[in-house]
């Protein structure tokens, strides 16, 4: 998936934070996120004797700082930038399709660890949505170990894949599809693995919108995917079904009792199904809705 090399893909809320100098986009003034660098130092034991600076301003060490990234050109290029264009993107395609029930939540960047407001992360966990703080957290190396760890191919419209699946807990959230749900049990048709084929679902509808969503100046923001670039997406989403990552990673038993996510094939299949051109990209997804056996 190529961004539009004109599209206009500034937007706020992006940040940067953990190892790397955090920078604070649309999020006020170099001394909120001095304190904010110190108190990472300070949780996780990071030294960032490096980066803290003794003068007003945050030193930028990474290779574009995100109040930079300005157009779908530099998304194509650099991978922060990229995750900028996504969320820019991604608010218009869904303020579009919610209209005001929908709320624009904060993304953050880490590199290691980082503090959320659902506590600690660190990159084991993985990128992951907070709705305590309306946060999509994406610790940027998830992207290597997608291709080194889970066997993907990888690749641009796989990133944004993660990106998109993240957004679609937040939609789940301001949506209130979340209330009420046991997210502790785990099995094949439990609460958790119907929300998470949700999400994905809910990815591959932005996927099949984006190339008809557009800036402020009437560019849309993608390029349609190819048929490569889609196919890099469903290998992301079937690389980290439950029984794919128990029978290669895990003790090589599949134990569906355990699931919390779906297998690769539902993945693949719920992706597909919120990726419809015919439909523009506006499904149901109702994952809710269908019996065990059709989910
Ligand atoms: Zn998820």
């Amino acid at each position: 998936m190529t961004f539009n090399d004109d599209a206009d893909i500034r937007g706020g809320r992006v940040s940067r934070r953990g190892r790397n100098v955090a920078i604070g986009a649309g999020l006020g003034g170099g001394g909120i996120v001095v304190v904010a660098v110190v108190l990472i130092a300070q949780l996780f034991g990071v030294d960032l004797s490096g980066v803290v600076p003794t003068t007003g301003s945050v030193p930028d060490s990474s290779a574009t700082a995100l109040n930079q990234c300005a157009t779908g050109a530099q998304a194509n290029d650099d991978m922060d930038c990229r995750m900028q264009a996504a969320a820019t993107s991604l608010d218009a395609y869904w303020a579009d399709t919610l209209g005001s029930t929908y709320t624009q939540p904060q993304l953050a960047l880490f590199d290691g660890a980082t503090s959320t407001g659902c506590g600690a992360a660190t990159a084991d966990v993985g990128p992951f949505y907070c709705p305590n703080d309306e946060t999509v957290y994406i610790d940027t190396a998830f992207y290597d170990e997608l291709r080194s760890r889970f066997g993907a191919s990888g690749g641009p419209l796989a990133q944004l894949y993660v990106v998109a699946h993240e957004w679609g807990h937040h939609i789940q959230n301001i949506t209130g599809i979340t209330d009420g749900l046991d997210l502790r049990a785990s099995g094949p048709t439990s609460d958790s693995v119907r929300l998470e084929l949700q999400a994905d679902c809910l990815a591959g509808s932005w996927v099949a919108g984006a190339s008809h969503t557009t800036d402020e100046h009437g560019t849309p923001f993608l390029k349609p995917p190819t048929t490569a670039q889609v196919s890099d997406a469903l290998n992301a989403a079937a690389a980290v079904g439950d029984d794919r990552i128990q029978s290669t990673l895990g003790s090589g038993q599949v134990d569906p009792e355990s699931f919390t996510h779906g297998t690769s094939a539902q993945r693949d299949r719920w992706f597909s199904e919120g990726y419809d051109e015919q439909t523009g990209g506006r499904v149901q997804c109702d994952t809710f809705g269908v019996s065990g056996r059709e989910l």
